[in-house]
C-alpha cells in the first residue's frame, strides 16, 4: 500500500479552508500545532518537509475588516500582505515549539519558468533543506498580478515539487479525494483511491466534483498532479479539515486519491537521473568505494579522491574510478565547494568541517544509479 512513511521529502500543502476558521477568519492554532507536530515527526525519521500554505488574504481581510463579498486585485494584494505576515508567524511559533527553524520563501510563476530565477529558488531551498529548516512558501501575492500568477497553491506546491525534487506531494484539502462526480450533490459518485494516469474521462470528472470552498477546485489539483506526475513525485489528495489529518496518513488511518507515477517514485527519480543529458561534475571515487556502489552502497564522503567541474547541491553529477571509468550517475549532495572540504574525511567530520550537520553521503543510494 502507499503510505507517506517512505518519504525522503514531502511537500505538503494546506489550503485556506482548513488552515483557517471560516466563521472568525484566524487561524485555528489546535490544527496547526497538530500539524506542526506531525511534520517534527517526520523530520525525526530523516524526512524533509516543505510547507506550501495558503491562508494570507484570507487572514489579512480579517485583519484589515475587508468587506465580505469577492476583492479588488488590489485589495487581496494588500490583504495578503497582511496576512502574510500573521501566517509566516503562526508557523514560526508553531514549530520552534519543536525546535524548528521556519524560512519564508515568497515565489512567482516567473520563479518557476524563467531557469535562472528557477535554479536561484531550488538553490535556496536546498540550502535551507540541508540546514534542517522547514520552508513554508507562499505565492508572492502582493506582487504578482492577474497575467502572472499561480492563482492556486495546488499547481504552485507542484511547481515547488518538481523544483525541488520531492518524492511526495500532498494536497490537503476540503475534500478526501477524487470521485467520479460531486460527492455532496450527486450519491452516484464513486471514489478513486488510485490514479496512474491522467485521462480525458478523469478530466472531465474533476470538472464536475469542483470543491468550491477554496480556491483551487478538482481541476487545479489535477494540473497539480500532471505537474507532479511528469516529475516522478506521486501526489495525494486528501482532507485536511480534522486536527491531526497529517498524524492520520502517515498513520494509514485515513484514506486518500494517489497519484502514482509510472513504476515507484524512487524508479521515477532514478530514471531522471539516468536520462539528465548533462552532469555538473565529476567525483573520482577509491577503491573501496568502487566495491561499495557495485554492492548498492551509498557513495560516502571518505571514498572520494578526486573532484571536478562547478556543481550545486542536488546536481547530477558523475562517479568514476580512478582510470576514468563511468561507474555511476547520481543526485550529489553537497555544493563543490563542500564537496572539496569533506572529500576524503569520515562522515563523522563534517558537522566540524563545514559547520553544520550535512548528509553522511556524498551521494545517497536512492539517488544513484549504477552503470
Ligand atoms: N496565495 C493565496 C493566499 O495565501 C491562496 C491561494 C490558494 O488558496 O490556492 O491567500
Amino acid at each position: 500500500m502507499t503510505s507517506l512513511t517512505s518519504s525522503k521529502r514531502l511537500v505538503v500543502k494546506i489550503g485556506s479552508s482548513i488552515l483557517v476558521d471560516e466563521a472568525k477568519g484566524r487561524i485555528r492554532r489546535d490544527w496547526l500545532d497538530a500539524l506542526t507536530d506531525d511534520v517534527a515527526r517526520l523530520h525525526k525519521q530523516g524526512c524533509e518537509v516543505v510547507l506550501v500554505s495558503s491562508g494570507a488574504i484570507r487572514l489579512g481581510r480579517t485583519h484589515l475588516k475587508l468587506a465580505s463579498g469577492p476583492l479588488k486585485l488590489e485589495e487581496s494584494q494588500a490583504a495578503a500582505a497582511t496576512g502574510q505576515i500573521q501566517l509566516a508567524h503562526a508557523y514560526q511559533a508553531a514549530l520552534a515549539r519543536h525546535g524548528i527553524t521556519v524560512a519564508q520563501v515568497l515565489l512567482t510563476l516567473d520563479d518557476s519558468e524563467q531557469r535562472r530565477r528557477y535554479l536561484n529558488a531550488r538553490q535556496t531551498m536546498a540550502t535551507l533543506l540541508g540546514l534542517g529548516a522547514v520552508p513554508v512558501i507562499n505565492e508572492n501575492d502582493t506582487v504578482a498580478t492577474d497575467e502572472i500568477r499561480f492563482g492556486d497553491n495546488d499547481r504552485l506546491g507542484a511547481r515547488v515539487a518538481e523544483m525541488i525534487s520531492a518524492d511526495t506531494l500532498v494536497l490537503l484539502s476540503d475534500i478526501d479525494g477524487l470521485y467520479t462526480g460531486d460527492p455532496r450533490t450527486d450519491s452516484s459518485a464513486r471514489y478513486i483511491p488510485e490514479i496512474r494516469e491522467i485521462t480525458s474521462e478523469i478530466e472531465a470528472m474533476a470538472g464536475a466534483a469542483a470543491s468550491n470552498l477554496s480556491n483551487g477546485g478538482m481541476v487545479t489539483k489535477l494540473i497539480a498532479g500532471r505537474i507532479a506526475l511528469a516529475a516522478g513525485c506521486r501526489m495525494a489528495i486528501a482532507d485536511g479539515r480534522q486536527v491531526g489529518a497529517l498524524g492520520a496518513l502517515i498513520d494509514g488511518t485515513t484514506r486518500c486519491s494517489w497519484f502514482l507515477p509510472e513504476g515507484s517514485p524512487l524508479s521515477a527519480r532514478k530514471k531522471w537521473i539516468k536520462g539528465s543529458l548533462t552532469s555538473a561534475g565529476t567525483l573520482v571515487v577509491d577503491d573501496g568505494a568502487v566495491r561499495a556502489l557495485s554492492k548498492g552502497k551509498s557513495l560516502l564522503p571518505a571514498g572520494v579522491t578526486g573532484i571536478d567541474g562547478e556543481f550545486k547541491r542536488g546536481d547530477v553529477v558523475d562517479v568514476k574510478d580512478r582510470t576514468g571509468r563511468l561507474l555511476a550517475r547520481g543526485l550529489v549532495a553537497y555544493a563543490v565547494e563542500d564537496a572539496r572540504r569533506i572529500a576524503g574525511r569520515k562522515s563523522a567530520e563534517i558537522e566540524k568541517l563545514l559547520g553544520f550537520r550535512g548528509r553522511d553521503e556524498m551521494v545517497h543510494r536512492d539517488d544513484l544509479v549504477v552503470e
